[in-house]
Order: C-alpha cells, then sequence, then structure tokens
C-alpha cells in the first residue's frame, strides 16, 4: 500500500471537518512541490502494489517516527523504505521483491537491537503491525505473530492467568528476545524465554515458508533457540507453551553504605537462593550536588510470600538497613506492572559478559573501583548482574543454541548519556572498554547475544561459543546469500 495517498486522504479529512482552514482540492494539488511527498517511485511501487500494509518512503510524512528505534546512536544509517507488513504473504512479497531488486533487507520487530542491527540503508521489513496474540486454554499454548512485544504478552498472560518468561522492557519485541535466548525474572524456575517455544513459522531468504519444531526442521528448531535474531530468516509467528501464574513477591531495596559487604552477602544469597527467585543486582554511579556517589539497587521477584523474602534478605539486611525499601506480594501481572520499564529511545551502550562462578573479592574490587573513577556523563552509570542458574541449566546445554546454560549471572556495564555530553563521550567510552576488558578475569569471554555489542571483536566466540560449528551449517542451508546479516551475525 502506498502511504502518501493515505496521508492525503487524511489531510483532506481533517480539513473537510473544519479543523483548519479547508482548502480546496485544486489548492492541495496545487500546494504540491517538489518537497511533497511523492510515494514510492521506480520499482517501489511493484512493491507498494503487493503489500497489503503500508511501504513508507524516506520522504514520507511518518518516516522520521518510524525509523526512530531504541539505540538513538544508530539512526544515521538510514534505509531507503519502511514496509510494515500486515501478513505472512507481506512478508515473503518484501523478501521475493527484495531479492528480485538487489535491495538490502532486514527484519525488524520492537527495535531494540542495542547496536541498531535492524537497520539498513535498504529495506526494513517490520513487523510490529503483527502483534496478535491468541490462546488456546486446552494446550495452555499461545500463538504470537511475529511482532508481538512484550506489552501483548503481558495483555494476554494476564487475560489467562498465564506467563512465559518475558523480559521487562514492555517494547521489546518477542522475536529478539526469544530467538536470543531471553532472560526474564522467571528464568530460574522456567527457563529462557527460548525454552518456551514450541514451534515457529519463517520466511527465508528465497520467499519460502517453512515451520521449525522439535518434529519438523528440528536442526533449525535448535538453531533458532538462542544464536539471536537476524539469522536465518523472517520469523512469522511463535508458539508458545506458556505457565500459570498466582501471586509473586516483588521487591526493590537499596543500600547507601557498606556497599562493597552488601555485594558480597548479596551475592552469597543469590546464588544459593532457590529458582524460585529472580533479581537484578545494579551498582549505581550517580552524582549528588556533583559529587560522585554509589549505591546499590535490588530488584526482583520471589514466588513466595513476603515473610519467605524478608528470610532470604536478612543476611542482607544485617549488614545494613536499606535507604529505600518495597516488598509487596501482589498478583503476577500487578507486580510485573512494578516491575516494568517502556524502553523509550536512548542513548546507551552495555557492554556484557557470562560469569561461571562467583565474582571473587578482587573482582568486586574491581568493578568498585571502575564505578569510583566513571568519567561522568549526565545520565548514571550502571554495572549489574542478572542472576541465572536454577533450572536454566536442567536443560543440556547442546539441547538448544543458547551456549552458556552453565553460567551464574551476565554482568554488564551500562554507560547513557544524552545529546549534551558529546564532549565527554571519549573518555566515558574508553572508561567503558577498560571496564569491560578488566572484567575479563573475573568473568568470562562469553557474552549475551541480546544486548549485541558493536564493539566485541571476538564475537564469534563470545556470542556463539562451541556451537559456532553447528550454526554456520544451518546457515548455509538456509541463508547461502547470507541475506540476512548484520556484523555480529552467523556467518557463512
Ligand atoms: C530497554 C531494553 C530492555 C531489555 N530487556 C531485556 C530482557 O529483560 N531480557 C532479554 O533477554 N533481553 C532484553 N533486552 C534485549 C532484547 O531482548 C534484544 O535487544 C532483542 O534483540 C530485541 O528484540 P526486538 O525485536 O525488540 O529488536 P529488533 O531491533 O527489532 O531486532 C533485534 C534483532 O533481531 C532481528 N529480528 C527482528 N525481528 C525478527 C524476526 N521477526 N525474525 C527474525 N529476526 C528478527 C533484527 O534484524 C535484529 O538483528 C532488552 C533491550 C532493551 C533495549
Amino acid at each position: 500500500m502506498i502511504t502518501s495517498r493515505r496521508h492525503f486522504l487524511s489531510t483532506s479529512a481533517r480539513a473537510a471537518a473544519g479543523l483548519a482552514v479547508a482548502p480546496t482540492f485544486a489548492s492541495i494539488l496545487q500546494s504540491c512541490t517538489s518537497d511533497t511527498p511523492v510515494g514510492p517511485t521506480g520499482n517501489w511501487v511493484e512493491l507498494a502494489n503487493a503489500l497489503k500494509g503500508m511501504l513508507v518512503m524516506r520522504d514520507d510524512i511518518d518516516f522520521a517516527r518510524l525509523n526512530t528505534q531504541y539505540a538513538l546512536a544508530y539512526l544515521s544509517e538510514v534505509p531507503e523504505a519502511i514496509a510494515l507488513c500486515e501478513s505472512e504473504a507481506d512478508v515473503v512479497a518484501c523478501v521475493k521483491w527484495a531479492r528480485a531488486n538487489k535491495v538490502k533487507i532486514v527484519p525488524r520487530s520492537g527495535g531494540h537491537s542495542y547496536a541498531g542491527y535492524s537497520r539498513t540503508t535498504g529495506l526494513i521489513i517490520d513487523l510490529s503491525q503483527m502483534s496478535g496474540i491468541t490462546y488456546d486454554a486446552a494446550t495452555q499454548r499461545a500463538t504470537l505473530q511475529g511482532g508481538a512485544h512484550n506489552k501483548e504478552i503481558y495483555v494476554a498472560g494476564r487475560a489467562n492467568g498465564t506467563s512465559i518468561t518475558h523480559g521487562r522492557c514492555k517494547s521489546v519485541g518477542a522475536a529478539g528476545l526469544i530467538l536470543g535466548g531471553g532472560i526474564g525474572f522467571n528464568m530460574r524456575d522456567k527457563g529462557l524465554s527460548c525454552d518456551g517455544l514450541v514451534s515457529t513459522r519463517m520466511v527465508l531468504a528465497n520467499g519460502d515458508v517453512i515451520r521449525a519444531s522439535a518434529t519438523e526442521n528440528p536442526e533449525v528448531f535448535w538453531a533458532v533457540r538462542g544464536a539471536g535474531g537476524g539469522n536465518f530468516g523472517i520469523h512469522t509467528e511463535f508458539v508458545m507453551q506458556m505457565f500459570s501464574v498466582t501471586n509473586v513477591t516483588w521487591f526493590q531495596v537499596q543500600f547507601e553504605v557498606e556497599l562493597e559487604r552488601i555485594f558480597d552477602v548479596f551475592q552469597d544469597v543469590a546464588l544459593a537462593a532457590p529458582p524460585e527467585f529472580g533479581c537484578k543486582f545494579m551498582l549505581n554511579a550517580s552524582r549528588r550536588e556533583g559529587e560522585h556517589y554509589l549505591y546499590v539497587d535490588i530488584l526482583g521477584q520471589l514466588e513466595g510470600d513476603e515473610a519467605q523474602l524478608r528470610s532470604l534478605l536478612k543476611p542482607v539486611y544485617d549488614v545494613a538497613a536499606p535507604s529505600f525499601e518495597i516488598i509487596k506480594n501482589l498478583p503476577y501481572w500487578d507486580a510485573q506492572e512494578h516491575l516494568s520499564v517502556d524502553g523509550s529511545p536512548e542513548y546507551a551502550h552495555e557492554r556484557t559478559r557470562f560469569a561461571f562462578d562467583k565474582i571473587s573479592a578482587e573482582g568486586r574490587d574491581t568493578i568498585f573501583r571502575y564505578m569510583r573513577e566513571w568519567p561522568g556523563t549526565s545520565v548514571d552509570a550502571m554495572w549489574k548482574y542478572f542472576l541465572m542458574g536454577g533450572r536454566i541449566k536442567d536443560v543440556p546445554n547442546d539441547a538448544t543454541a543458547f551456549p552458556f546454560r552453565n553460567a551464574t549471572m551476565i554482568s554488564s556495564i551500562d554507560l547513557e548519556w544524552q545529546a549534551q555530553d558529546s564532549k565527554v563521550l571519549a573518555a566515558n567510552f574508553a572508561w567503558l572498554d577498560a571496564f569491560h576488558a578488566a572484567m575479563e578475569p573475573y568473568t568470562s569471554r562469553n557474552c549475551f547475544i541480546n544486548f549485541v555489542d558493536r564493539r566485541q571483536t571476538n564475537y564469534l566466540e563470545a556470542y556463539y561459543g562451541n556451537n559456532l560449528e553447528r550454526l554456520r551449517a544451518v546457515k548455509r542451508h538456509l541463508d547461502p546469500d547470507n541475506v540476512f546479516s548484520n556484523p555480529k551475525s552467523v556467518p557463512l
């Protein structure tokens, strides 16, 4: 569908409704200059006509809004067009047309790639309109269209009293989440997001559509559970096994004193905690009246009651009283509303490493030293870990392409800034890189594909580990011309 005409009509409709000085049809036509959106031209017309959804060209009125994604640092790579697909047939049409016309393509669902890898200078095949979810109570399975987001999972889960292992950010796409493994507070009890995948439909580089499950294309099914989005094809459907949810106790506690001891004691508590406990530990660097200061912020949930959570946290409270505390037992989805974030676009860069053990005292000192030496931007910086373990490792490491099930945690450095911080960016990135390198001895050379990082140089080892050759074989089979690729994807 061609967009410019749609905008033209809506403008006319607004004018006709008296919302502005109503121009005549002739005057509208007269006012069309060469700057007026003209919609698709040349071969793009053929694609626009083949689509049910809209094809938004660079000069279209909606383009700037649709071009904006989470990672603001990478918006300068501008596509020629964005196809807002409304069906699998639209996705097929985009792939076939782009191949025939030698236009680069990339799929986009939630647009939350940390590295901006759902961008191209060619055609973005956007699935965000395909966000429907249906639920089958008999099997407790949900069928997600390829462009569903966490926010639609929240709505569907609430309606059915079920969930998957979802993320906290409502605008993250289920596609990126599931394909890269998917972490969330449920993972230690229910497994990674990809562990709930029953089957998926994919549009391949030649336009064919296949289904992958334990029984259909099982090697593809293995590969798409953990190797990350953008590698093998465009997923248009995910059938997920949901699990029932009731109440959880969610919490957020902060500490401003005895931080090193809080770090040590909480780490021991967390590593020994039952699978029903999920958490994220954050050491924040901030500025108060110009002074640099650190504080600890711990966020998470327990499938249990408040007394059980308080008993779990007691060793930490014995070190120091929290400066801030919320602990509440609530119905599962009410609790998630407190734990969730919107995920608006921002300037940010995360660098991760999987840890396979406890972080040693030397590692802890390294973290605190770097956080105290943070050069500073106008936004806080953070070192954090996502607690893994529990039942994640009950699934054999080679059962899916998520290669690091034995990890205890994901360590992550989070640098954020704003446009006005350009003068201090070089110092901040030097700090980020030095900190990331300094963490290797205390964690590993392995990194989390869902937090894909343009600066990660050993990326084949970092993201794919021992799965690389097996993934390459799947890649050669499904996408021999490397149509679906980004700088960190599985190579041929
Ligand atoms: C604020 C924020 C919070 C986050 N929280 C979590 C979290 O709690 N847990 C977690 O695991 N991760 C989390 N992430 C990471 C997130 O899961 C990944 O960035 C994920 O890749 C985003 O998926 P998306 O569909 O939103 O992104 P997109 O940018 O649309 O896509 C990401 C990659 O997948 C490809 N892709 C997109 N759609 C498809 C498709 N339909 N078929 C095939 N490939 C596709 C893209 O080309 C790109 O390479 C978070 C990220 C952000 C920015």
